[in-house]
Formats: structure tokens, C-alpha cells, sequence
């Protein structure tokens, strides 16, 4: 049988996204061939305002809307926002972790976001991820703590390592998110790795 040449673009396209491996893109294709052709329309268009009205910001790599008024990069909302605390800044690997920190935490401080994390066997080494860019931040601004927000994974603790050493350099202060026991969480059912941290991070009450 013959593939229909457009449709297998589509599936391909739809394969970029993450999470999303050759059977979920060929359910996502036909489920919009079979939808309202305006869903459709409607889904093209946020995807092309990704070019044309969504700007990433050059001083801390947050995305905000392109406004006319904007004449350069770097005039992001969020770095300009009133009455941060000037002495911290969060480092996370992803926009999305700002997201979700603002949501969970009462944090008013600087963030920076990297672009994901040190990983040289995917090329993926310092300057890839922006730790140029923190470095040349951490020198000019009056930061005294930076708050490391990467993931627990291995790459993650390998850039968090990384970054301490940037800023020791710089004689700011270096916290790191504490890790181990899950609110709600039953010790029976954790893996090991977890309760070893959990157990050497213990604080006293
Ligand atoms: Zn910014």
C-alpha cells in the first residue's frame, strides 16, 4: 500500500514532540483529519506564533510575549519585575521548572534558566547549555546565593556540581533543593538510592 505522502510528514512532525513515539503521532494525525478542520487551523496557528510572538529572554532564557515596545532581548517581564530580591537566583534546566516553583513556592528571586543540562556525550557541554552566560551574570550582579534547581538525575547533579564550582568562584553562596521522602509518601515502596539520600540528609527537629 501506497503511504499518503502528506500524511506521514504530519506523523513524522508529530513525533518531535516528547513522549510521543510513531503509534501516538499516527493517533494524533488521523484524530485531527477526523476533527473539525478549524482545530486543526487553530493548532497551526499557535505553533507558527512560536517564530513570530514568543521571545526568549537573552539575560535569564525565560519566554515571554513579543511586544512592540520591545526593542531588544533583553527587556524581559520577569527580569524586570518590582520588588524582587535582588541576592538570589534559581537556576533550573527548563522554563517549565519556573512554572512550577512559582506555582508551589512563595520564591521571589531571579531565575535563570539553562538550556537543559551537561551532558558531553550528546554534545551538550557548557556553552551548549548557557553556563557562559550564568557566569558573566553571577559576575555583574550583586547575587549572594544561587539556588540550584536542576533535576536529581546524573546529568542534572553533574551540572549542579558544575555550577557550584562557578559560583564559589564568585564567592556566592550555593544551595541545592533538598531531596528524599515524597510528601505522602510510604518509606516501604521507595527505592533504595532514594532513602540513602533521604537517610544522610536528615536534619535535626
Ligand atoms: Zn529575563
Amino acid at each position: 500500500m501506497i503511504k499518503p505522502k502528506y500524511l506521514e510528514n504530519l506523523i513524522d512532525a508529530l513525533t518531535i514532540l516528547p513522549g510521543v513515539g510513531r503509534k501516538s503521532a499516527q493517533r494524533m494525525a488521523y484524530s485531527l483529519l477526523q476533527s473539525n478542520i478549524e482545530k486543526s487551523l487553530f493548532l497551526s496557528e499557535q505553533l507558527k506564533n512560536i517564530e513570530t510572538k514568543i521571545i526568549k529572554c537573552e539575560k535569564c532564557g525565560m519566554y515571554s510575549d513579543l511586544e512592540p515596545s520591545m526593542s531588544n532581548q533583553i527587556n524581559c517581564p520577569n527580569c524586570n519585575r518590582e520588588n524582587v530580591n535582588n541576592d538570589l537566583v534559581c537556576v533550573v534546566e527548563s522554563a517549565s521548572d519556573v512554572y512550577t516553583i512559582e506555582e508551589s513556592t512563595n520564591y521571589n528571586g531571579y531565575y535563570f534558566v539553562l538550556q537543559g543540562n551537561l551532558s558531553p556525550i550528546d554534545g551538550r557541554g557548557p556553552s551548549e547549555i548557557g553556563l557562559d552566560k550564568l557566569e558573566k551574570r553571577l559576575s555583574e550582579k550583586n547575587i549572594k546565593e544561587l539556588i540550584l534547581a536542576t533535576n536529581t538525575t546524573i546529568e542534572g547533579e553533574a551540572t549542579a556540581h558544575y555550577i557550584k564550582d562557578i559560583a564559589t568562584k564568585n564567592n556566592i553562596n550555593v544551595s541545592r533543593l533538598a531531596f528524599g521522602l515524597p510528601l505522602n509518601g510510604e518509606i516501604g515502596f521507595l527505592d533504595n538510592e532514594t532513602i540513602s539520600h533521604a537517610f544522610n540528609e536528615r536534619k535535626i527537629l
